[in-house]
């Protein structure tokens, strides 16, 4: 176990693409960190750079209390897992566990006791002496899983492991990931592009883009208050609304008329992007709000997302599955709950207190 630190990382490849820039993080002992970003933001130049299988352009990588630039990957006791998928086929479950011990020469008696540990934690005692093909798809995640605990390292670097999976496997191992975790207590460096997973898993997220750091925060200090539009456009589903607002008397009034509260440290007659959550918005057949229409509607039996079309543009409404407006019925939106956070148009940044 070991805190990880990232000290003004800075990527650029040989062709001249910078992949990462300024990055500095600071991952905590036994945390489960996640970074988060879209496709090319640098997530997996930083992974590979704080395993070492990547050389950094500048900036220092410590694990621990030891500062590991110039250290092979396997001098730093720490486990990548790029997919749990690679399992090999030809030995038994017991053996692909056992497999990164046997390579570190451990003693038969150590192998024996971590790998046994290790399929207790997974549930995978039961499947020990099966090959990988005669196991359902969730089990073999489990022994690769397995395979990377092992040898208890520092830290498991994990790069996407869970995107080739169909929907229903991902969420099990989902759970899978953070249990074990728990159970642990090991730092764990989590890298997605998927939201979602992003929320269900971190103790603290870091939203990249363009290899820089947009966002640190708890997940749901990242979901209440996004520090960018970047953040507030990744972050959510169906996405916050951004609403063109500006500053009037303890108000921010958008297009229509549509009233919300306004956030401390904002200056009359100032104009802002507002961020409202869908859960923030509420759908009535009449009354005050932005008047709109229906423009459809998703029923998705434990809720209801509405998309009314407003002056104030077009609304993300969620709703209870009790509510019944139809497509095409002539509705309002209202605001309801507290100040959201408001963004500069021009910095793209939180600009309200
Ligand atoms: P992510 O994992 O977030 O999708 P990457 O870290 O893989 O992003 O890539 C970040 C950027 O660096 C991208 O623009 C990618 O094209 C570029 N890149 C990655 N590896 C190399 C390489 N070996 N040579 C040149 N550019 C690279
Ligand atoms: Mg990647």
């Amino acid at each position: 176990m070991a805190q990880v630190n990232v000290k003004s990382l800075n990527k650029t490849f040989p062709d001249g693409t910078v992949a990462v820039e300024h990055l500095d993080l600071e991952i905590r002992d036994g945390e489960l960190f996640v970074m988060l970003g879209p496709s090319g933001c640098g997530k997996t130049t930083t992974l590979r750079i704080i395993a070492g299988l990547e050389e950094e352009t500048s900036g220092t990588v410590t694990i621990g209390d030891e500062v590991v630039s110039g250290l092979r990957p396997s001098q730093r006791d720490i486990a990548m897992v790029f997919q749990f998928y690679a399992l090999y086929p030809h030995l038994s479950v017991r053996d692909n566990m056992a497999f990164p011990l046997r390579a570190a020469k451990a003693p038969e008696a150590e192998i024996n006791e971590r790998v046994l540990e290790a399929a207790k934690m997974l549930q995978l005692e039961p499947y020990l002496t099966r090959k990988p093909s005669k196991l359902s798809g969730g089990e073999q995640q489990r022994v690769a899983l397995g395979r990377a605990m092992v040898r208890h390292p520092k830290a498991f670097l994990m790069d996407e492991p869970l995107t080739n999976l169909d929907a229903e496997l991902r969420a099990d191992m989902r759970a899978e990931v953070k249990h074990v975790q728990q159970r642990l207590n090991t730092t764990m460096i989590y890298v997605t592009h998927d939201q979602t997973e992003a929320m269900a898993l971190g103790h603290r997220i870091a939203i990249l883009n363009k290899g820089k750091l947009e966002q640190l925060g708890a997940p749901m200090e990242v979901y209440e208050r996004p520090a960018s539009l970047f953040a507030a456009r990744f972050i959510g589903s169906p996405p916050m609304n951004l609403i063109e607002a500006e500053v009037t008397n303890g108000h921010l009034t958008a297009a229509g008329g549509m009233q919300l509260l306004a956030p401390e440290g904002l200056k009359r007659g100032q104009k802002v992007i507002a961020g409202v959550r869908p859960e923030r918005l509420t759908v009535a057949a009449d009354g005050d709000g932005a008047r709109g229409r229906v423009v459809s509607r998703e029923m998705l039996g434990d809720e209801t997302i509405f998309v009314v079309d407003t002056e104030a543009g077009l609304l993300n409404v969620r709703m209870p599955p009790t509510a019944r407006f139809a497509e095409e019925q002539a509705v309002s939106v209202r605001h309801i709950g507290a100040a959201p956070p408001a963004y500069d148009p021009q910095t793209e940044q939180v600009v309200s207190r």
